[in-house]
């Protein structure tokens, strides 16, 4: 399957979680070993030399930080949602488009120094990743860079991230 069909598996389902919001739904994406397949090696092509890390949000950036730390060797550091994790490092709040939202990093994973990559679904105001690089930056990592599947076009995704290295597969 090529990354065009490969992305097109994503649906657009409007007015989730809340009337206006037109969402990306991830799942039958990641249902399509194909599609999954073909979208894990593009993420790999964003990937900068000397990454010894992959950071990971919440959910779906699991799943794809997960098949590519699996294919390309390197270890994945889950960002979490509130309340998950027993060790926390460091906590970082932040606005989303949609209301407010926290994440967590846990202790004792990433070391200072350590080169890291964020990997998530969706940029959307760029928030999310915003804190997660925050988060990763107060345990002493060097963000390398961030590498998103689907960017949200006219949501300022990457005025949030000045100076960052900011890789999507495609602007919808
Ligand atoms: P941001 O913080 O505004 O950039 O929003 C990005 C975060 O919200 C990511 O972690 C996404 O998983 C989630 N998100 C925002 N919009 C969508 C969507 O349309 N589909 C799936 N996830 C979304």
């Amino acid at each position: 399957m090529d990354l065009d069909k490969a992305l097109g598996l994503i649906a657009e389902v409007p007015d989730f979680p809340q009337p206006g919001i037109l969402f990306r739904d991830f799942a039958p994406l990641f249902a399509s070993a194909e599609g999954f397949a073909e979208v894990t090696s593009a993420l790999a092509g964003t990937l900068d030399e000397g990454v010894e890390l992959l950071a990971a949000v919440e959910a779906r950036g699991f799943l794809l930080a997960a098949a590519l730390g699996q294919a390309q060797g390197l270890g994945v550091v889950m960002v979490r949602k509130p309340g998950k994790l027993p060790q926390v490092a460091a906590r970082a709040d932040y606005e989303l488009e949609y209301g407010r939202a926290t994440l967590e990093l846990p202790a004792g994973v990433v070391q200072p120094g350590q080169r890291v990559a964020v990997i998530d679904d969706v940029l959307a105001t760029g928030g999310t990743v915003a804190a997660a690089c925050r988060l990763l930056e107060q345990a002493g990592a060097v963000v390398s860079g961030v590498s998103v599947v689907l960017e949200l076009a006219g949501l300022g995704g990457r005025d949030a991230l000045p100076g960052r290295s900011v890789r999507t597969l495609h602007t919808s």
